[in-house]
């Protein structure tokens, strides 16, 4: 049984995981850079280990230093949270051969699920309905040229290695398409060590929704119901909830049981999530899965009342699950709004720096997963985001009302936030009658003064 965790990670997500550990009884070690020491993971985990310098390469991606942390402390498995090494087959192995258990799926499912076009090929042959695109990565571009102009414009250009919305350019036609599929490869080259990038249809104003999976050792895999993530910038998501005001109950149904489908194709173990594009006409297409836990899996905690974290651990140790699909019941409605360290009046500036003051709202219905306090001061190495503000309620009116009010009560000073972009878009009525797309976001800040925030 698991004693003792390293969480290899930082941010809210490691308070997130030492939350959960402390909760079963289970001890926890800190890895921290120079940067970090005076994080809230450093100081509220049993033990923690200064792993190397400030940017990621020097510590939370280096695996030599990680795995010689968790020997020296002697603790039996290892958390990776989301980013850094989370979708790391070589770590997971490493852990593995190690015998440090791996708190996520087996590196196999990893190394299936972390390339793209593999991903695909996968789960279509389990006959989940994917977006047309290439067979694969393409290599020159008179052959992607030629799948282009098959599939019809626009199509997008994407990074097999992609992650974290990168890797990805769109073309309108042959003249565009020559240079973006160019641009495309160097910059996946560049982000991911890996510039292999495949065609695929581009679906216009689709919505982003995402099935929540837990699979254990003993062959058990259900779905938690979706989210919908469809408010992002630049491919990257800012809003997202549950259930999705888009789909009936009937395409609900049909797409958790392929989704569930695609977890079983990769033999799929602990949590991981199915993303899908839908068109306007509720087509669905299956883009990618995310073989760890993700930044929005409180959403599907509030509607379902089961604690993700812990249903990892739970996982990892062998353990079978303790539900069945029929058991899953979704009688909330949740919504989370990122609060990132940017400045949305100048593009997104990345606003780093000391946190003056810092309040965070409570009461009925709130939830706030966050690592800052008065006097933290954000590193400017790492990704912007801050806090997470998760509101529930019986219905989806209470919880945008809800997040309203609690997003008026959040201060922070001293640097500039994205709390008053979310509360724009609380007040918009696109976003409010449940309408907004992938192409919302854009949309939203065009006609939007940018002093409003
Ligand atoms: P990442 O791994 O970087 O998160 P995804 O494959 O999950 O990339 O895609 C992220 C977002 O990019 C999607 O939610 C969607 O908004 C957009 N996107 C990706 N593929 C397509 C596509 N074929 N058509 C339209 N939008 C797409």
């Amino acid at each position: 049984m698991i004693q003792k965790v390293l969480i290899a990670n930082r941010g809210e997500i490691a308070l997130r995981i030492i939350r959960a550990c402390r909760e079963m009884g289970i001890k926890t070690l800190a890895v921290y850079s120079e940067a970090d020491v005076q994080s809230l993971h450093v100081q509220l985990a049993d033990e923690a280990i200064c792993i190397g310098g400030p940017r990621s390469s020097d510590s939370y991606l280096r695996a030599d230093r990680i795995i010689s942390a968790a020997e020296i402390a002697d603790v039996d498995a290892i958390h990776p949270g989301y980013g850094f090494l989370s979708e790391n087959a070589k770590f997971a192995e490493q852990c593995e051969s190690c015998n440090i258990k791996f708190i996520g799926p087996k590196s196999k499912s990893i190394r299936i699920m972390g390339d793209k076009s593999i991903a695909k090929e996968t789960v279509r042959k389990a006959g989940v309905p994917i977006v047309p695109g290439s067979d694969g990565p393409v290599e020159s571009e008179t052959e992607a040229v030629k799948v282009a102009r098959k599939m019809g414009y626009p199509v997008i250009n994407k990074a097999v290695a992609g992650g974290g919305g990168g890797g990805m350019r769109i073309a309108h036609n042959d003249v565009s398409f020559a240079k973006e599929f160019h641009v495309a490869r160097a910059e996946a080259e560049k982000a991911f060590g890996n510039g292999a990038v495949y065609v695929e249809k581009y679906i216009q104003t689709p919505r982003h929704i995402e099935f929540q999976i837990l699979a254990d050792s003993h062959g058990k895999v259900i779905h938690l119901g979706e989210r919908d993530c469809s408010v992002q910038r630049r491919h990257q998501k800012l809003i997202e909830e549950a259930p999705s005001p888009f789909l009936s109950a009937d395409l609900r149904k049909k797409m958790g049981k392929i989704a569930v489908r695609a977890a079983e194709a990769a033999e799929y173990q602990n949590a991981g999530t199915i993303e899908f594009l839908v068109d306007p006409k509720g087509n669905f297409y299956f883009i990618e899965m995310n073989t760890r836990i993700q930044v929005e899996h409180p959403v599907t905690e509030e509607v379902t009342g089961i604690d993700l974290i812990r249903q990892q651990i739970r996982i990892a140790n062998g353990e079978k699950l303790e539900f069945d699909q029929s058991d899953i019941k979704i009688t909330k409605h949740a919504i989370e709004c990122r609060i990132n360290a940017e400045d949305p009046s100048r593009n997104f500036a990345p606003s780093p720096g000391a946190i003056s003051l810092y309040y965070a709202p409570g009461g009925h219905g709130v939830r706030v997963d966050s690592h800052v306090y008065s006097g933290y001061s954000i590193p400017p190495y790492y990704d912007s985001m801050i806090g997470k503000l998760i509101c529930f309620g019986s219905t989806r009116k209470i919880a945008l009302q809800r997040s309203y009010r609690a997003l008026s009560e959040y201060l922070v000073r001293g640097i500039k936030t994205t709390i008053p972009l979310h509360k724009a878009i609380m007040c918009d009525p696109t976003f409010i009658e449940g309408k907004a797309t992938t192409a919302y976001m854009e949309d939203f800040m065009t006609r939007t003064p940018p002093d409003l925030f």
